[in-house]
């Protein structure tokens, strides 16, 4: 069994919004298929994955760094030690030869788009959903096929901005979902607050809104806003200042009795070891939120779990950032708390297939072999012509 070819590509991510700190107009992803010598129905078996949504496509560290490490490599290196599927953790670990530790920038999504096609493939050589295969790999317990999703939106838009948060977080509600997460930051505090107030309208209460400020405040900004919203009671607070400012965040949590959420934009284990040690997140209560497709892949995730787990905190408290099919996944494959929806913006990689059933604020992937983006209408025609 072996890995005959790596292909990747840039597509662009279809996302006319802004949030307080950037617009997405021009975004990217890099879409990597590592195509296998098994045959399906006379087709070759190929694992697809891309490096999540936020951070742009990586072709160049893949093209110029990456695959060239692989190719050199006898092909036997990348098998599992059953002889019946690939090792994920070795794909990430020769592709990550000769780079310096620290400073884990763009090469931890390009490793991460490698590393979980990996897993796609693994679990279509089985042929069972990817849920599956990362439960009985990382010995995670049966945990039922349905897992808490929250609609992330709310973006700020040019014109009639309140009145299209409220149009789109009746769409979600229609849609299925209980939990929406809305942007501030972007303008004034006397422009956030009434949009909060009409999300609060929709979703009925607080519990059922968090808001995200995108590490837009400073320390003083992020207090002020922290007051404004406390009475609220939000499900939480998310990226109040510049995600590697440990001590704003715990200053920020030692006068906010509300949750705070952090965590995408960290992506190595010791970057989320240094939020567990020095940010002041609270044992079972505040939110993290580190991205499996930006840092490094599943492999990595799992090493930032287990020292959770060993700082005390709970799997339950992880909602990944990435609202898209392979986060659901690995949300219910690993036991994490929830996963986030992109349900109108950032195709073709956001929101989810249809195949996927969503009641009352659950959401439940299909049957579909591996994290089954083959669903997914608007990916699918790139991925055909990324393989063909
Ligand atoms: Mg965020």
């Amino acid at each position: 069994m072996k890995i005959v070819d790596i292909r990747e590509v840039t597509i662009n991510l279809n996302g006319g919004v802004s949030n307080a700190i950037i617009n997405f107009h021009k975004h990217t992803v890099s879409l990597v298929a590592l195509i296998s010598d098994q045959f399906s129905n006379g087709k070759p078996i190929v694992g697809f994955g891309f490096n999540s949504i936020g951070r742009f496509a990586q072709g160049g560290i893949l093209r110029e760094r990456i695959l060239p490490r692989l190719a050199e490599i006898a092909p036997e290196k990348l098998v599992n030690s059953s002889g019946c599927g690939f090792n994920p953790g070795a794909l990430a670990q020769i592709a990550m030869k000769n780079e310096k530790p620290g400073g884990h920038g763009d090469r931890a999504g390009a490793v991460a788009a490698l590393e979980l096609a990996a897993w796609d493939l693994n679990a279509k050589l089985l042929g069972e959903p990817a849920y599956k295969t990362l439960r009985r790999h990382f010995d995670v317990a049966e945990s039922g096929v349905s897992i808490p999703v929250y609609a992330a939106g709310g973006y700020y838009y040019p014109k009639d901005s309140t009145k299209r948060l409220n149009d789109e977080l009746r769409r979600y509600q229609e849609l299925g979902y209980r939990l929406f997460k809305i942007k501030v930051g972007g303008g004034e505090l006397r422009e956030d607050i009434p949009r909060i107030e009409a999300a609060l309208t929709i979703a009925g209460c607080g519990d059922k809104i968090a808001v995200d400020a995108n590490g837009r405040f400073e320390l003083q900004q992020a207090l002020t806003m922290a007051a404004a919203i406390e009475p609220y009671k939000l499900r939480w607070f998310e990226e109040p200042g510049d995600p590697l400012d440990f001590d704003l965040n715990r200053i920020l949590i030692e006068s906010y009795s509300g949750c705070v959420a952090t965590g995408e934009n960290l992506f190595s284990l010791m970057d989320s070891k240094n939020l567990m040690r020095f940010g002041g997140m609270r044992l079972g209560k505040d939110i993290f939120q580190m991205d499996p497709g930006l840092g490094y892949g599943v492999t990595e995730y799992h090493r930032i779990l287990k020292a959770l787990e060993e700082f005390g905190f709970q799997r339950k408290q992880c909602y990944p950032h990435g609202g898209h099919l392979i986060n659901l996944h690995l949300a219910l494959g690993l036991g994490l708390g929830g996963c986030e929806a992109y349900p109108e913006v950032f195709q073709p990689i956001g929101g989810y297939s249809a195949q996927c059933s969503l009641v009352d604020g659950k959401i439940s992937p299909s049957d579909a072999p591996g994290f089954g983006l083959e669903q997914k209408q608007e990916l699918y025609p790139l991925m055909c012509e990324l393989v063909n």
